[in-house]
């Protein structure tokens, strides 16, 4: 489980992106965070998986607090948590198995990801998550000859063989095309049910939330105004 407690978050500039959330979020959920841009939903995410320090309030998962961890017991809670970014995030020059493989990484010491070998059970896992998002073909393609919604699909892949049970996915499909848009929602969605990841995804329409999320969750001025199963959300963004 995920649970924020009167989590307020004020960047260094004085701008509140969050103000006092109290959220809990189930093993299993498929939630939506729905809001206009500067709403809130990027620093929510960010904070969750601790990319940066929140000023009030605490975040466990399962039951730790990430807000309280750092060393080893942050690195262990982190191994849990995968993320997406609109931008992808791949190695553009290194292969599609590569990045997947980096999804591994938490598993090892640094010394030995260092030199980029991994152990076989890495690369089998890292097949079994290309096979997952249909792209096993592309294993030995460099990433940056792939198009958007297929790099998209690798970055599930890396969060798959990372063996995630969170996925955070910000903005995943901002930059992609309505049909590929679809494929790659159709692949998160998937994942969700047939392997129970709990996935939070921001989105910007509310239209794709309802058509995919079990709950959506609407961000205004940092602060959270709607709360609810997709039956109730309204045709306000
Ligand atoms: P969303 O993801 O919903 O578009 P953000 O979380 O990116 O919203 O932004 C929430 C608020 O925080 C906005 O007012 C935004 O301008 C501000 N903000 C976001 N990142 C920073 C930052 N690094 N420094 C200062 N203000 C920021
Ligand atoms: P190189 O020696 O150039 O790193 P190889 O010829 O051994 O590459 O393998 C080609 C590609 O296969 C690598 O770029 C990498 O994507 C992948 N690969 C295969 N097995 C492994 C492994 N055990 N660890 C890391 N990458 C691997």
């Amino acid at each position: 489980m995920i649970e924020l407690r009167n989590v307020s978050k004020t960047y260094p500039n004085g701008t509140k992106g969050l103000d006092q959330i109290n959220l809990k979020i189930e093993p299993g959920e498929f939630v939506a965070i729905v809001g206009l841009s500067g709403a809130g939903k990027s620093t929510l995410l960010r904070s969750m998986n601790r990319l940066h320090d929140i000023s009030e309030g605490d975040i466990r998962i399962d039951g730790k607090s990430i807000t309280q961890a750092s060393g080893k017991p942050l690195r262990m809670i982190r191994r849990d948590i995968g993320m997406i970014f609109q931008s992808f995030n791949l190695v553009k020059r290194s292969s599609v198995l590569r990045n997947v493989l980096a999804g591994r990484v938490g598993y090892h010491s640094t010394l030995r990801t260092l030199f980029g070998r991994f152990p076989e059970a890495d690369v089998e896992l890292a097949f079994q998550a290309l096979e997952r998002v249909n792209i096993v073909e592309k294993a030995y393609a460099r990433a940056d000859q792939l198009s958007g919604g297929q790099q998209q699909r690798v970055a599930i892949a890396r969060v798959l063989a990372q063996e995630a049970k969170i996925i955070l996915a910000d903005e995943p499909v901002a930059s992609l095309d309505p049909l590929t848009t679809k494929q790659v929602m159709d692949d998160l969605k998937r994942i969700n049910v047939e392997l129970g990841i709990t996935t939070i995804v921001n989105l910007h329409f509310i239209d794709l939330a309802r058509s995919y999320a079990t709950r959506i969750i609407g961000l205004r001025a940092g602060q959270v105004v709607f709360d609810g199963p997709v039956s109730e959300a309204t045709d306000e963004r």
